[in-house]
């Protein structure tokens, strides 16, 4: 893996695109980004598709429900108005022996036009447009492929495609703060995530938790750090809260995997005291000791994936202010070493479940895509907001979970 601290920058039709490096992606056919979300429409998409009928070629669906509007949030800054339902095991129903039916039998131009664009991930930003790619495609997960950086021609038709269906300048990036009472404006925030991406991609064989930590201390670089706890295994308050998040973006339940995402923080006030946390998978549930005492695999190939998705989020800027929930830099940075902690989590709990006697590349391979769907999705109202900003500003809370998941 050679990902850098530096990034290439084109100019699209007077606008700056940004993409980072070390970053592949092909397409390898494997379907994957067919799966996991209801896949939004514009208008013309949705005149276009809903216009055939496709009740001889897959009678298997009844086409009269299989369309639904947008509400008035799920439109928010987008030209999307519905989105085809997916089928109950999570898949778009066009989606045939791992082929879309729509592009073979009527014309990839037939197709809405977000298939297009997958799994290729813009945000516009006040400085431009940044390029990632989306973590639910096989080929992105391998990193397997052409570079990014070789791709210009495809990038600027597809960045075409992105702004005929994201509205323009609607996103809010004028609110961005470090911490909840430390406003940040857009150039001192690049400054900082500069040196941050510095601190977190240095050294090649450096653990995905020192990577972390060592992006956190940049942060609290000019911030006082909450005083190091003497307590360094996690408190119930860490694991309570790992496990709201587990619940959230990794359910058990087939039912609930196409689910909204939407953190209660008055349900986790409610229960953090009174319930265990327990980490579910398939029929079982696990206690968090039960998950971290299980061996960690020590597989460069899996720190590597690990670190690319938590770079992609940062480069991407898909982890605070406008690309994620409005969180603060620091709540937003800690809530990926949160992913992390689940990542470990969530694929030794699929690893006990098969019976085998370590975490492999697929485990972890799995874990990632439904994270990268979920937290794409993710909802929290003012609230559980407020509970995040006080729950992921403590690096020592970090630590403690970070050491006891990567030991
Ligand atoms: S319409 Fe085709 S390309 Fe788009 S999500 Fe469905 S199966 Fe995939």
């Amino acid at each position: 893996m050679t990902l850098s601290p530096k990034h290439q920058t084109i100019d699209v039709e007077g606008s700056p695109l940004h993409i980072p490096e070390g970053i592949n992606y092909s397409c390898s056919g494997c379907g994957r980004c067919c799966y996991g979300v209801a896949v939004p429409m514009t208008e013309e998409d949705y005149d276009r598709v809903s216009a055939i009928d496709f009740s001889k070629d897959l009678p298997q669906f009844d086409w009269s429900k299989q369309y639904r509007k947008l509400s008035d949030k799920e439109k928010a800054n987008t030209n999307y108005t519905h989105a085809i339902k997916s089928t109950s095991d999570g898949h778009c129903p066009f989606l045939i022996n791992k082929l879309c039916h729509i592009h073979g039998k009527y014309g990839e131009e037939v197709k809405p036009l977000i298939c297009g664009l997958f799994p290729y991930s813009f945000n516009r930003t006040p400085s431009g447009v940044y390029l990632t790619v989306s973590f639910r495609s096989n080929a992105v997960l391998g990193n397997v492929g052409t570079p990014l950086t070789e791709q210009l021609d495809t990038l600027k038709e597809k960045l075409r495609v992105y702004e005929t269906v994201y509205d323009e300048g609607n996103i809010i990036w004028d609110k961005i703060k470090l911490t909840t009472d430390k406003p940040l404006n857009w150039n001192e925030y690049l400054e900082l995530e500069a040196k941050l991406l510095e601190a977190f991609v240095e050294g090649e064989n450096t653990p995905i938790k020192d990577r972390i930590y060592a992006g956190s201390s940049v942060l609290f670089k000019d911030l006082t750090a909450p005083p190091a706890a003497s307590n360094t295994i996690p408190n119930k308050m860490d694991k309570s809260f790992l496990a709201s998040l587990y619940a959230l973006y990794l359910p058990h339940d087939p039912k609930l995997k196409n689910k909204d995402v939407h953190f209660n923080g008055i349900k986790f006030a409610a229960e953090l005291w009174l319930k265990p946390p327990v980490f579910k998978y398939g029929k079982k549930s696990y206690t968090y000791e039960t998950l971290v005492e299980f061996p960690w695999s020590k597989d460069p190939a899996m720190e590597d994936l690990l670190t690319r998705f938590i770079y992609s989020r940062i480069f991407g800027k898909w982890y605070f202010g406008g690309g994620f929930a409005q969180l603060s830099v620091i709540a937003g940075y800690h809530h990926l070493a949160m992913l992390l902690a689940l990542a470990r989590l969530h694929s030794t709990a699929a690893a006990i479940d098969r019976g085998g006697d370590s975490v492999t590349m697929l485990d972890i391979m799995q874990t990632v895509r439904q994270l990268d769907e979920k937290i794409g999705v993710a909802v929290l109202d003012g609230y559980s907001a407020a509970l995040w900003e006080m729950v992921l500003f403590s690096p020592n809370r970090v630590h403690r979970i970070l050491d006891s998941c990567f030991k």
